[in-house]
């Protein structure tokens, strides 16, 4: 976890439409690094290895957050760096080829592998870039190797997937410059999510359709003009940048959370391929009727209460939409560790006006006015949570958000469970 001290000031805030403005704050915040990207890539990418260049203390972090792996082999490990290495006193760039040359002879399952940089590897300056160029040249075609950074300086846990995705993008096929428009959608989707879109856009008749990252590196998609980028999750802006500069378009929409969001996000895709409102409804309203239905009850449980948002997964701006749009919940404060305005903008327009929307943080600052707002869910990073737990207030960790499948129509009474049940469980232990 990083903890970065600076000023502590708040700027003049900062107007992002009528009605809503968003102040920025810097000071020390709580946050988990990028390292933590790496549990839902593994899973998400089946021959890929994440070969962490890092501390004991980045080993200890993966390991608990992906728990002990008892029956499968492992993919992902950390390649320590020692204190000999940090004094300088051996080539750590030795050390990492033979350690990368015994996993691969090891492990001939792997096809794709990841350098991952981190505090302690950016500190030795070691040059993964280099590293990954001169061991490509030993390992690939067999295996293709890659790098990026899930350091914690400066940066945020999400960060970590759109480091790993924007490093992938230089590798992805060239689309023939003639071909047909292909939608491709970013951001790591758990399988049976991936598996219903597919679903939808075969129905709305959209094709071909490729999802970045693929299950398996041997299935890259191809880039090109005809690309049309539908980005899965709100915080990949430097994946979105690299498919840009290789000719994709992004096709902009509010996110797939929710019963509208969900909606909103389909009808991008099916108006860039012109589809009619007699076939979307068809396909897409069902989904979207059961969405509703289900979130009626959610709602009932929700609606009037107050929900207090940390800076944390990057989500929380398409989630705020969500919970005050679709379950009724009032927002104390809606903070986000980065407001990437471009790719949120959608989903802005739909916050209520007057809503307090906070980018960056001043900890200590929004604990009081946390405390002071005594919101009925508070969502936050784990290291606040249980502080807050102790001082009553009820929370849900965001980064449960992102291990649980919460896009789609299909899982957004899920979605909104998981606000529910914090806040029902500790009524029933108030009885
Ligand atoms: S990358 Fe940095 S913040 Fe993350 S576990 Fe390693 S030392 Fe800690």
């Amino acid at each position: 976890m990083s903890a970065v001290p600076a000023s502590g000031c708040a700027t003049r805030p900062e107007t992002v439409r009528t009605g809503l403005t968003v102040r920025a704050e810097r000071g020390q915040r709580e946050v988990f690094c990028g390292l933590t990207g790496i549990i839902w890539l593994h899973r998400k990418i089946q021959d890929a290895f994440f070969l962490v260049v890092g501390s004991r203390t980045c080993a200890h972090l993966i390991q608990s957050a992906a728990g002990v792996m008892i029956f499968a082999e492992p993919r992902f490990a950390t390649a320590i760096i020692e204190d000999r290495d940090l004094a300088g006193l051996a080539d750590a760039n030795d050390e990492l080829d033979r350690a990368v040359t015994q996993l691969l002879e090891r492990r001939p399952d792997i096809r794709l592998l990841f350098l991952v940089g981190s505090c302690p590897s950016e500190v030795i300056k070691l040059d993964l870039a280099r590293a990954a160029a001169r061991l490509s040249r030993s390992f690939e075609p067999r295996v293709r190797i890659r790098h990026y950074s899930g350091s914690g300086i400066e940066t945020t846990f999400t960060q970590g997937e759109d480091a790993c995705l924007a490093s992938l993008v230089p590798t992805l096929p060239e689309a023939r410059a003639d071909a047909a428009p292909s939608l491709l959608v970013a951001g790591v989707l758990p399988d049976i999510v991936e598996d219903q879109f597919r679903r939808l856009f075969a129905g709305l008749g959209i094709a071909p359709v490729q999802f970045l990252p693929p299950r398996r590196s041997t299935e890259l998609p191809a880039v090109g003009p005809g690309t049309r980028v539908l980005l899965a999750q709100p915080f990949l802006p430097d994946t979105l940048r690299a498919l840009e500069e290789r000719g994709a378009t992004l096709l902009p929409a509010p996110f797939p959370f929710g019963a509208d969001g969900t909606t909103a996000w389909l009808r991008a895709a099916a108006n860039a391929w012109h589809v009619g409102d007699g076939r979307f409804d068809a396909v897409v309203g069902p989904g979207e009727a059961r969405a509703r239905q289900a979130l009626e009850r959610h709602r009932r449980e929700l609606a009037g209460r107050r929900v207090f948002l940390f800076p944390d997964s990057q989500l929380e701006v398409p989630l705020a939409r969500f919970l005050s749009r679709e379950l009724g919940m009032e927002l104390a404060e809606v903070g986000t560790p980065y407001l990437h305005r471009r790719l949120l903008e959608a989903e802005l327009e739909q916050l209520p006006d007057g809503t307090l929307v906070t980018e960056g943080q001043d900890v200590e600052r929004q604990l009081e006015r946390c405390r002071a707002a005594r919101p009925d869910v508070v969502v936050c990073g784990l290291g606040l949570a249980n502080p807050l737990e102790a001082e009553g207030l009820t929370t849900k960790w965001s980064i449960e958000l992102v291990f649980t499948p919460i896009h789609g129509h299909e899982q957004a009474a899920d979605l909104a469970e998981l606000f529910a049940r914090p806040l029902v469980r500790r009524l029933r232990l108030a009885v």
